[in-house]
């Protein structure tokens, strides 16, 4: 159909080095088998407590982090093992990210100027020095910044101004999928909206699709179409946004929608808060079975032993547990 990306059972372990000799000791599995749809035009967001390893699938769908294991296809092509040469050419323009925190990514010493001319310049994009500086300019603009702003400095930017130059930059090579993760967690709530608005807009009018990585429901629902719910570096359940916020069937996903103030549901009941038990396990030891079972209050005996199958219980509707 018309999935734009397709991601099957997507690993990044990162090994665990001790000693003089930095032997490896073991294995953090920050992402452990992800797999997911998204398809063109769509925002698709990505939820779940710090730690969860929703910024280890961003960074690993983009290839920022080599894939221990599974697959990328991105528009029917497979690119998990593409070198870096090969992903320059074809990937690097196409697949963009947004960060929390644009700035640190910018060069303090560079004007906005010699750092959004940069990625045209390596893809060789407009031929002239002329058309490189019109284009910053046009998109300085089009993210509501002034395209006088383009001979200042990073630190004269405010918060938003700095989100707005990071999605400037990520949207100068005319990218058909925006990875954003937690684009707005820094920001003043205030902020924050017109951040979003400007997210929404842009998506209309370049044909974007969105990966949205956040930790806070409240934006996710507000923003998002479909949500897949991570925990420990599993997926936990994926569904439409208003069927995993109203109908959540997985026991982790009721937990974290119990803390979400309800809006309009029938009866005007509140829902009753769910408070998890412990903390969330450490990746490098996670627990056998399923991963949630160490503060599950629905877990039975067989969730020790027996890891649940990720699948479709309702149209459109993927979860692991043993329950369904
Ligand atoms: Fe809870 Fe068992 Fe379902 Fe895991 S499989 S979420 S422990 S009921
Ligand atoms: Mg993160």
């Amino acid at each position: 159909d018309q999935a734009l990306l397709e991601v099957t059972d997507l690993k990044k372990h990162f090994p665990i080095k001790s000693g003089i000799i930095q032997k490896t000791t073991g294995y953090t599995k920050a992402l452990d088998g992800l797999s997911i749809k998204v398809n063109k035009g769509e925002t698709f967001g990505i939820v779940g407590e710090s730690g969860c390893g929703k910024s280890t699938a961003g960074r690993t769908i983009i290839r920022l982090y080599e894939p221990t294991s599974g697959q990328i296809i991105f528009k029917g092509k497979d690119i998990t093992n593409l070198s870096e040469r090969k992903l320059r050419k074809v990937i690097r323009k196409e697949i963009q990210m947004i960060f929390q925190d644009p700035i640190a990514s910018l060069n303090p010493r560079k004007t906005l100027h010699k750092t959004l001319v940069e990625p045209l310049k390596t893809h060789n994009l407009y031929a002239s020095k002329r058309e490189q500086t019109n284009k910053v300019k046009e998109i300085l603009e089009v993210v509501g910044l002034n395209a006088s702003f383009i001979n200042r400095y990073p630190h004269e930017f405010s918060g938003g101004q700095r989100q707005r130059i990071g999605i400037a930059r990520a949207l100068l090579l005319q990218p058909n999928l925006i990875i954003a993760d937690e684009p707005v967690s820094a920001l003043d709530v205030s902020i924050q909206a017109q951040i979003i608005n400007l997210i929404q807009e842009l998506q209309k009018e370049f044909n974007l699709t969105y990966i949205f990585i956040s930790h806070d429901l409240s934006v996710v629902r507000y923003i998002c179409d479909r949500v897949a719910v991570m925990y420990l570096g599993r997926m936990m359940e994926v569904a439409a946004k208003q069927t995993l916020f109203e109908e959540p069937l997985h026991p982790y996903t009721q937990a974290l929608m119990s803390a979400v103030p309800v809006l309009r549901k029938k009866g005007g009941q509140q829902r009753e808060r769910i408070v998890l038990k412990g903390d969330m396990p450490s990746p490098a030891n996670p627990p056998k079975g399923c991963v949630f079972h160490t503060r599950c209050f629905k877990a039975m005996p067989i969730c020790k032993e027996m890891t649940p199958q990720f699948k479709e219980v309702k149209k459109d509707h993927h979860i692991a547990c043993h329950l369904y």
